[in-house]
């Protein structure tokens, strides 16, 4: 496995390997790689010829008041772990060969980007948007891989892509958890023993309300009504959003129709710890 750091060499690579033909399958994170990141790396392995894996701790997607300095990182580990799942090229940029002096573009993508995530940190998708354009512009791939683990960030790529007629294939691979249903994520490290036992109500949450659902139900409040009696059961947890919303569009009717597919969404802090994630019910 090849590690470039400078935008202009990456282009250089990710060029020669368009010209022979292969297919190149992008896989964007932030690093502290853990099995989320690489069932993404072995889906682009057998997806695509090569595989570049970039690793970005992207500035722009934080808010001043939000952990990007504690954000942990472990190059080396993200090395072995990255070779293992078959990655071929690790990007590893740093803050000045992304945003070079005098950056100023800012990618907005709107709609999809608005609610929820899009509420409790306004300027995050921007950041996202922003970063995964210029990501997609060095590594020119055929296809990108990202996390269900994300849902609202996944249907924000996907608008990105199709709004600017970007020619890469958005692939969401499904969220990896822990044995006792906790969603794999960087941020996990963050939780104390007895706050990592607690993180387990979002999965309960997330599964009670699927429950529910396939029961019949699916009138959005009662919906979110179960969502939010679980995760209160637990002591110290403060809800962001704990919602049902359209899985496409992520509207919120009063009242689902029986074929429309449904996301539900949750964000909550346990201890200082914030942590999302999400149920597809179709
Ligand atoms: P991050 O490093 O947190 O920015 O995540 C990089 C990519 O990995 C994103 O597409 C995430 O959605 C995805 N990802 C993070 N956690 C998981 C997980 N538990 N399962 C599957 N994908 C994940």
């Amino acid at each position: 496995m090849q590690q470039i750091t400078s935008a202009h060499d990456i282009q250089r690579v990710v060029l020669a390997a368009r010209r022979e033909g292969k297919r190149i399958g992008v896989v964007p994170t932030m690093g502290y790689l853990h099995d989320g990141h690489a069932s993404l790396m072995r889906a682009a392995r057998a997806a695509c010829d090569i595989v570049i894996a970039t690793i970005f701790v992207n500035p722009l997607q934080f808010a001043p008041s939000e952990d990007f300095t504690r954000y942990p990182r472990d190059i080396e580990r993200d090395r072995q772990i990255a070779e293992e799942a078959g990655c071929n090229i690790l990007f590893t940029p740093t803050s000045e060969e992304m945003y070079p002096e005098g950056f100023k573009t800012t990618i907005s993508v709107g709609g999809v980007s608005a609610p929820f995530e899009g509420i409790f940190r306004p300027t995050h998708f921007n950041g996202v948007a922003t970063v995964v354009t210029k990501l997609f512009i060095l590594t020119q791939p055929d296809k990108a891989f990202f996390g269900q683990k994300d849902y609202q960030q996944c249907l924000v790529v996907k608008k990105l892509v199709r709004d600017l007629a970007m020619p890469v294939e958005v692939v969401m691979c499904p969220t990896q958890r822990e044995s006792d249903g906790l969603a794999m994520s960087s941020r996990n490290m963050y939780l104390s023993a007895e706050e990592r036992s607690r993180a387990t109500i979002l999965y309960a949450a997330l599964q009670a309300a699927q429950q529910f659902i396939m029961q019949g139900n699916r009138t959005r409040l009662s919906i979110e009504a179960v969502l939010r009696d679980v995760l209160l059961s637990v002591h110290d947890i403060t809800i962001d959003y704990a919602a049902a919303a359209d899985s496409e569009d992520l509207s919120q009717p009063d009242e689902f129709a029986p074929q429309q597919g449904i996301v539900l969404l949750v964000a909550a802090r346990i201890g200082s710890t914030r942590l999302i994630d999400n149920l597809l019910v179709r």
